[in-house]
Parts: structure tokens; sequence; C-alpha cells
């Protein structure tokens, strides 16, 4: 059967001359979304629509509900324009939001776009309420508080709907660009690909392996997280990285308590190598400031100076209880806290350097003999997983 979603955009309606280009990416976004079931999308006087053919409520749900820039969608009756066949089409909404339990009390709003109809908005709101009242008895009207609306808008077509969902907000995934992830196994970055999916960015990600240190269970789970942010994200292409080497050299060559932030370091220059491969314009973390000792504003001057890349943090501001409440939400906080340890907790060194100087941080760095010739045997070396 066809079902027809109205799509509410939010940002988007903001833009000026550049909105065809949000439009196009969003309308490419919600067609991806839907490839396995026949789809169109239409764009008419700023509305946006979707037709879809015999594909289960949930699953129109779940696609509408993690596609970036979408505010809201609303299951969409249509119809000629005639009072008759749009109050059949509002009795089908009352009924609905009735047996569903939503409550009594309702109002009807109408937009009368097309002119030439014979009454205005207000009348028809008016009479198909009353309507409404004689089919179901146990209906009030409460156009303050209503439990529901019935939404109605006249156009070169009736459209009548009712409950609506709530979208994902943002813009549309690729509009701002392409980014690289580095992906651990914790809490914080998926969150971080999550809220920066958010503002139109398609992302990779990587994720830095260190067998046998880290275990097998270890990369697992970092794979499902990334097939966990991949629906938020346009999909994911994951790089993993054999790990090892480079932090067994940094290990041995580094005074103890800077082995982490020279291991960030290392990080952060294989996933720019990943990044001008991919033609990416960013790199992505998962810090907050302060959050451990690599993530002072010292630590991070000096792993953000490796890379000519702009590091985007979006976690940056956030404490932990609302990083939570996101992976949560996401349903990734069960697949983050799963016991197993990544290479940076095995390897923390258990006085690590809170306030790095800039200059002698950096010369230990450049000490690192045959750190970029293992870098980029270990970036040639990665494996690719596609979500
Ligand atoms: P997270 O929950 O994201 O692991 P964290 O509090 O454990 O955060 P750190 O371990 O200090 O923080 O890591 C800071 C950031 O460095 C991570 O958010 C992630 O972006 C990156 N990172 C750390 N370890 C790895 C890894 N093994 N592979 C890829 N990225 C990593
Ligand atoms: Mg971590």
């Amino acid at each position: 059967m066809k079902e027809m979603y109205l799509i509410k955009i939010g940002e988007i309606s903001l833009k000026k001359g550049n909105k065809k280009m949000f439009e196009r990416v969003l309308k490419q976004n919600i067609k991806a979304k839907f490839k396995g079931y026949k789809n169109t999308v239409i764009i008419r006087s700023g509305r946006y629509y979707l037709e879809v053919e015999d594909c289960p409520d949930e699953v129109v749900s779940r696609n509408l509900g993690t596609t970036f820039g979408i505010v809201a969608f609303y299951k969409t009756l249509f119809c000629g324009k005639s009072l008759e066949e749009v109050a059949e089409k509002a009795k089908k909404i009352a009924k609905a939001n009735l047996d569903a339990g939503r409550g009594n009390k309702f109002k009807v709003e109408t937009r009368r776009i097309d002119k030439s109809l014979p009454l205005d908005s207000y009348g028809y709101s008016a009479e198909l309420g009353g309507i409404l009242l004689d089919e179901f008895s146990e209906l009030k009207v409460d156009v303050k508080n209503p439990d529901w609306i019935v939404h109605v808008e006249l156009r070169e077509q009736g459209y009548v709907y009712g409950f609506g969902e709530r979208g994902a907000g943002g813009l549309p995934v690729g509009t701002a660009g392409k980014g690289v992830l580095l992906l651990s196994g914790g809490i914080d970055s998926p969150v971080a690909g999550y809220l920066i999916g958010k503002r139109g960015v398609k992302l990779s990600s990587v994720y830095f392996h260190t067998p046998p240190f880290t275990s097998e269970d270890a990369m697992t789970k970092v794979k499902d997280l990334a097939a966990g942010v991949a629906p938020w994200s346009g999909g994911m292409k994951l790089y993993v990285v054999n790990f090892t080497e480079i932090q067994m050299l940094i290990n041995k060559s580094v005074s103890p308590e800077a082995t982490t932030l020279h291991t960030r370091a290392a990080m952060m220059k294989i996933a720019q190598m990943i990044a001008f491969e991919e033609g990416a314009g960013a790199l992505i973390t998962g810090e907050a400031l302060s959050q451990v000792a690599s993530q002072t504003m010292e630590s991070l001057r000096f792993t953000g100076s490796m890379v000519s890349l702009p590091v985007l943090r979006p976690c940056i501001g956030m404490d932990k209880e609302e990083i939570i409440k996101i992976s949560r939400k996401l349903d990734l906080f069960d697949i983050s806290t799963r016991p197993f340890d990544d290479c940076c907790t095995l390897f923390s060194p258990e006085h690590p350097l809170i306030r790095p100087g800039f200059e002698e941080i950096n010369e230990e760095h450049r000490g690192v003999e045959g750190l970029d010739e293992l870098m980029k045997k270990a970036t040639t070396g990665r494996e690719v997983h596609i979500f």
C-alpha cells in the first residue's frame, strides 16, 4: 500500500541562496534510506512529501527519525478538496487518535492555500470540527489545550494529518562536507560522531587496534558502535589500523608520563593521512575539556598541532552525564560499557602529564625515531569495514 508522509524541515528553511543544495542533499538522503522500497520524494512549495510503498510504519519511523534535517514527520492522508472528502479523512485521523488513547480534546487547524475554495481556513476548521463532534460523541473541542490536532491543508489537493513524530533536527548529512572520526570503544567518541553528523558532516571513522593487548572483543565493540552511528551519519566506513608497533615504539622512546600524549599525537597524524585520502576536511574526536590529562588545553594544543586539518570536538563543553544521556538515547551506552579495555586504558601511565610544555613535548616527539615509517606502514595495512 502506498503511504504519504509530510516532512517538516527546520534550519534548512532559514537558508537563503544555497537552500536548493540543502534540499537536494536531504532528498538524496531520504531516498537512500528507503532504497529497498518504491519511493518518491516531492518538494512542492517548500513542503516535503515522501511517498513509499509497502513499508512498515516502524521502518518509516526509524528511517525518517534518523535523518538529519527533518524536525517532524506526519503520516498524511491525501484526497480531493471537497468538504466531504476532507471530512472522511479527518474522521480516520480522529478515530486513530481515539483508538490509540491520545485523549479526547481536539481541534482542527486548516491552511487553505487554494483561494478559489468556497470557505476560508476558519470556515473549514469550524465545519470539520462539527462533523467530528457529530461522529464521535466522546470528543470535545479545546482550541487552547488540545490533546491532538487534525491538520488540514488545502493546496493542489487536500492533505489531512494528525499525530506527528519528532525528527532528529540538524542539517542533512553531506552538506557540511566529510570528516574522519577517531572512534574508540568508549562512550564519548560515538556521541561525538552523532553530534557532528547532526551538523551535516558525512563520516568515516578510524579505530586504532593494539593486539594482543586489546582483544577481538574490543574490536567487535567498536564495529558495533560504528554500525550504531551509521544510520545517523549516512553509513559508516570504519578503518581499523594496527597500532601495536607504534604503541611499543612510543612506550620505549618517551618518558612514561608522556606516553598517552604521544600516542594521541600519532593517532591524529594517521587519521589525517586517511582524511586526505578520503577528501575529508576535518578530524573529529570525543574529547571534553579537562576530562582526562590528555584533554587539558595544553594537551589539546600539542595533539591538535600535529595536524593541519581542523579538529572538531563536539563534546568539548559537555560533562560526562550529558554525554551519557545522549549515548543512552542512541542505544549505544550498553555497547560502549562492555568491559573490554582499549589501548589507552591499558597503557595509560599512573601519573600522566597534565600540562605539557609545548616546546618540550614537541622535541620529545620529534625524537621518537622511526615513528613516521611505522605510521605509514600501519596506515597502508589498515582494514576497511563498511556499515
Ligand atoms: P571515549 O569514550 O571516546 O573513548 P575517553 O574519555 O576514553 O573517550 P580518551 O581515551 O582520552 O577519552 O580518548 C580521547 C579521544 O581520542 C576519543 O574520544 C577518541 O576520539 C580518540 N581515541 C582514543 N583512543 C582511540 C582508539 N583506540 N582509536 C580511535 N580513536 C581513539
Ligand atoms: Mg577512550
